[in-house]
């Protein structure tokens, strides 16, 4: 019973990535989901033998007690929930459907609420656990082409202090890290197609440099540590002072 298990969403690639790794490296059993089996299935060789790919899309709502029941009858606990799995779409804010907009709220949004109700539901049988979701700077300030992201980041940033409140009292925090521009393959490739944005990018980032995922994995380890044990519904920018950089 003393090894802790975690569920990672999205932990096959970028951010989750590195915070799956930081889980397994340091023997915690972690649970890495992701929709593409061939993916996840690598990334989980990978990292290791803590590492249990669990192939499955987050927006089926309906399935996801059975997956979350499934954890929890195998391992009879479930100490950690890190929602980071999240999709972003850049487009003119009048030419976003409501149909695009919908989506990327059910997986940004939709999703970790209910995930996160049905693990609550575990930690409170075994007597606690720690949540971490991540935002994102769009919920810091106001970015263009993002109107459905930064929507669904605000309101992830809302939802963790709300849920801090309400899970104080069965030994659950909930905190959430927001990170600041961290070098993935994603944004790599959206900042060298808009140079404008990189300039813009580097020049309010006090410390001049993009993160890299594993700052946001040491972050998400912080959190679920007993370093953190006094810590809940906070949001920690991990930017390089990119949210405050004028
Ligand atoms: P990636 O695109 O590299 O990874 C996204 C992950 O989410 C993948 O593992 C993907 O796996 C999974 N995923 C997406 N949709 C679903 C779904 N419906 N069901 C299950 N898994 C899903 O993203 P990043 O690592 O860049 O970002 C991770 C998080 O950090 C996101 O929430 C993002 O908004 C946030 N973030 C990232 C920043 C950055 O600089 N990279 C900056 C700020 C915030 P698969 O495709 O196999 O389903």
């Amino acid at each position: 019973m003393d090894k802790k298990v975690a569920i990672v969403t999205g932990g096959n690639s970028g951010l989750g990535y590195a915070t799956a790794k930081k889980f397994c490296d340091n023997g915690i059993k972690t649970y890495v989901i992701g929709r593409t089996k061939e993916r996840t299935v690598n990334a989980c060789s990978e990292i290791g033998d803590n590492a249990m790919p669990l192939i499955f899309d987050l927006t089926n709502l309906d399935e996801i007690p059975g997956m979350i029941q499934d954890i929890f009858d195998k391992e009879g606990q479930i100490d950690i929930l890190v929602n980071n799995a999240g999709i972003n779409m850049k487009k003119e804010f009048i030419e976003v459907t409501d149909a695009e907009f919908e989506n990327i709220l059910h997986t940004n949004l939709f999703s970790v609420f209910a995930i996160s109700r049905e693990v609550v539901k575990k930690m409170k049988e075994t007597g606690g656990g720690s949540i971490v979701n991540i935002s994102s700077m769009a919920a810091q300030y106001g970015m263009p082409k993002v109107v459905a992201y930064s929507a669904s980041k605000t309101a992830i940033e809302g939802m963790t202090r709300a849920m801090a409140v309400d899970l104080a009292q069965f030994n659950i925090r909930t905190n959430c890290i927001a990170p600041g521009f961290i070098k993935t393959k994603m944004t790599a490739k959206a900042l060298d197609s808009d140079p404008p944005r990189k300039e813009k990018v580097f020049s309010r980032t006090p410390m001049g440099k993009m993160g890299l995922p594993e700052d946001i994995a040491d972050a998400v380890f912080f959190m679920c540590s007993k370093e953190a044990k006094f810590v809940t519904g906070t949001v920690l920018p991990v930017d390089g002072g990119n949210s405050i950089g004028f």
